[in-house]
C-alpha cells in the first residue's frame, strides 16, 4: 500500500481508502459475514481509513463496521459523519451534532473518531454550518471525541465557501472527479492546497455506475450517464480488465487528493480494488475509455438547498 499526507493533518492515509456505505446495504442486500471479511482484509491489505456515516443503512453501516474492527480499532483512521440522519432528516444543531457522535461512538465501539465530517452541508444552512455545526465539533474535539473536523458534500461551490470561512482539517468530495467528471481538480483542489486541508475523493466508480454491476433505483445520474457507464464497463470487460480497477486507478492520478474512498463490502472488490495500485492499462485502452466517458463528461445534478447549489 502507498500512503499520502492528509493535508497538514500530521496523519498519513492509505491511497485508496473503504467506503463503508455499502456495508448498510446501500447499494444492495450484503451477507454480512462477507462485509466483515472484506473490512478485515483490507485491514490486512494496509488499507488504514474507513469512512462511514449514521445515515448509511440508518446506522447499519455504523453497527456493522464497528464489529468489523473489533481489535483493529487501532490500525485504522476512522471517519464517521454528523448532521445527517436519513434522506430528508437532517439536524446540524451543536445539541444534535454532539448526541449524534455519541450514538456513532456506541455502534462503531470506540470512545473516539479521527475524523469526523458534517455530512453533506449543502443540506443545511450556511449560516448554521459555519457559526453553529463547525464550533460545536471543535468542542467535541477538544474533548477528544475526534481528532479532526471537517465536512463533505457535492456541490463545490458550498464546499469551497465554507472552506473560506471557517478553517476545517479534512474535506470529502465525491462525484466530482473520476471519469466521468474532473471539475473538482480546477476548483476545489487548489484550494485545499493552498489552505492546507487534507482532500478525499469519493466515489471513483461515480457511485457504482463505471462498475458494470447494477445501479440502484436511488442513483441521481441520468440515463445517458448510466449508459456510458455500462459502455465503460463493457470495453473494460473486452480488454480484461477490471472497469472499478480502472476507475480507481484514473482517480489516483490526481496528486492533489490524499486518498480515494471506493465502496467494497465483499473481498472480491477489496481483491480487485487494490490491482489499481500497479495496473498496466493495455495499448489505446485509457482512450477508448476518455472517449466513452467524454460524451457525457461533466454533467451534475442538483443536491441540497437550491441557494447552496
Ligand atoms: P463508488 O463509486 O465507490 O461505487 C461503489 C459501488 O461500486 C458499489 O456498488 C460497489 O459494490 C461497486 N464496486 C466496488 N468496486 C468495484 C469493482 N472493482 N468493480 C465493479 N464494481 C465495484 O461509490 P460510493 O460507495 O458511493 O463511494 C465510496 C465511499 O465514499 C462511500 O462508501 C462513502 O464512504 C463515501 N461517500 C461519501 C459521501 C458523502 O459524504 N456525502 C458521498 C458518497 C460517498
Amino acid at each position: 500500500m502507498e500512503f499520502r499526507e492528509l493535508g497538514k493533518t500530521g496523519l498519513r492515509v492509505s491511497r485508496i481508502g473503504f467506503g463503508a456505505s455499502g456495508l448498510g446495504d446501500a447499494f444492495g442486500t450484503i451477507d454480512p459475514s462477507e462485509g466483515r471479511a472484506a473490512v478485515r482484509e483490507a485491514v490486512e491489505q494496509g488499507i488504514n481509513l474507513f469512512d462511514v456515516s449514521p445515515y448509511y443503512g440508518l446506522t447499519l453501516a455504523e453497527t456493522r463496521l464497528g464489529e468489523a474492527l473489533e481489535g483493529l480499532r487501532a490500525r485504522v483512521i476512522l471517519s464517521t459523519k454528523c448532521g445527517r440522519y436519513g434522506v430528508e432528516e437532517f439536524d446540524f444543531s451543536a445539541r444534535g451534532i454532539a448526541t449524534g457522535l455519541e450514538a456513532s461512538l456506541k455502534r462503531l465501539r470506540t470512545d473516539h473518531v479521527d475524523i469526523l465530517l458534517a455530512h453533506d452541508v449543502e443540506f443545511g444552512s450556511m449560516r448554521q454550518i459555519v457559526e453553529e455545526t463547525i464550533p460545536a465539533m471543535r468542542r467535541l474535539q477538544a474533548l477528544g471525541k475526534t481528532r479532526l473536523v471537517g465536512i463533505s458534500g457535492y456541490p463545490l461551490g458550498m464546499l469551497e465557501r465554507v472552506m473560506r470561512e471557517v478553517p476545517v482539517d479534512v474535506v470529502l468530495s465525491y462525484c466530482r472527479y473520476n471519469p466521468l467528471i474532473e471539475d473538482m481538480d480546477g476548483t476545489l483542489v487548489p484550494l485545499a492546497r493552498e489552505l492546507g486541508v487534507g482532500l478525499i475523493n469519493a466515489s471513483p466508480l461515480h457511485m457504482g455506475v463505471l462498475g458494470g454491476r447494477a445501479v440502484p433505483e436511488w442513483h441521481p445520474a441520468d440515463a445517458e450517464v448510466k449508459a456510458a457507464g455500462r459502455a465503460y464497463a463493457a470495453e473494460c470487460r473486452k480488454a480484461k480488465v477490471n472497469a472499478g480497477a480502472a476507475a480507481l486507478r484514473f482517480c489516483m492520478g490526481n496528486a492533489g487528493v490524499a486518498s480515494t474512498l471506493v465502496g467494497m463490502a465483499t473481498r472480491g472488490e477489496v481483491w480487485e480494488n487494490l490491482v489499481a495500485l500497479e495496473m498496466e492499462m493495455p495499448e489505446g485502452l485509457e482512450e477508448r475509455l476518455a472517449g466513452i466517458a467524454g460524451a457525457v463528461k461533466g454533467r451534475v445534478w442538483q443536491s441540497g438547498l437550491a441557494e447552496n447549489n
